[in-house]
């Protein structure tokens, strides 16, 4: 429902981060875009692709990339819609394959109607990096929630920019005061929890966190409070 923008200075140009909780579940879509080269990455387009366009036209972005974080239905059921109306390239991790063929199932059990599906142009795996405007975010394969969900992490200092602070968006895996549900097909409690550990509280405390639902947080304050993480 309510838009948040975060504008974070960084040397002599601005990234421009809008958060629309779209859909039914109020999945947390991103769109992380530079002030001088216009180019834009949006991240998880679960639902209301016309508000997603709309921001994306206002802020005159072309649209680089379109990333899912995991293949869950609230995550990807606007990224056949987005991808027809920017031309823009759809990235997922190739383990939620099955996942997101599944759309269809798992519209059943949200008792809503199935989106369209859309080619996957290119499946990201640990390591790779997606390049924007002066961005780089590196992909981190997080299993647990499902098997093939991603988190992105911007580094503080990369090639091209500086960051007031490093960023990662972790899907549904860390969320403030708690993790992603393990219950659902392909989920692993053991699996989340490695994943948590070895590589997002690998990171800096200072990283800002912008789960797949809920308001935002830091590695830091995860690390002292999320009950999860005791
Ligand atoms: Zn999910
Ligand atoms: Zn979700």
């Amino acid at each position: 429902m309510k838009e948040a923008k975060h504008e974070t200075s960084v040397s002599s140009r601005k990234i421009i981060h809008e958060i629309l909780p779209v859909g039914m579940l109020q999945c947390n879509c991103s769109i992380v875009g530079d002030t001088q080269t216009r180019e834009a990455l949006v991240i998880d387009p679960g639902d209301e692709v016309s508000r997603i366009l709309e921001l994306l036209r206002k802020h005159q972005f072309t649209v680089k990339a379109i990333v899912s974080t995991h293949a869950h239905i609230d995550h990807v059921g606007g990224l056949r819609k987005l991808r027809e109306a920017t031309g823009a390239p759809v990235f997922m991790h190739a383990d939620d394959l099955e996942l997101y063929n599944a759309l269809e199932r798992q519209a059943g059990w949200l008792g809503m109607p199935t989106p369209g599906i859309t080619e996957v142009d290119t499946f990201l795996k640990e390591g790779d990096f997606l390049r924007w405007g002066p961005f780089e975010a590196r992909v981190l394969h997080t299993p647990g929630h499902t098997r093939g969900s991603l988190s992105l992490y911007l580094p503080q200092n990369a090639d091209r920019v500086t960051l007031a602070t490093p960023q990662l968006f972790a899907g549904d895996t860390l969320f403030a005061g708690s993790i992603g549900r393990t219950d659902l097909w392909g989920g692993s409690f053991e699996d989340i929890m490695r994943s948590i550990r070895l590589k997002l509280l690998e990171l800096p405390d200072e990283t800002v966190v912008f789960p797949g639902h809920g308001p935002a947080t830091t590695i830091g304050q995860e690390r002292e409070t999320n009950p999860f993480l005791k």
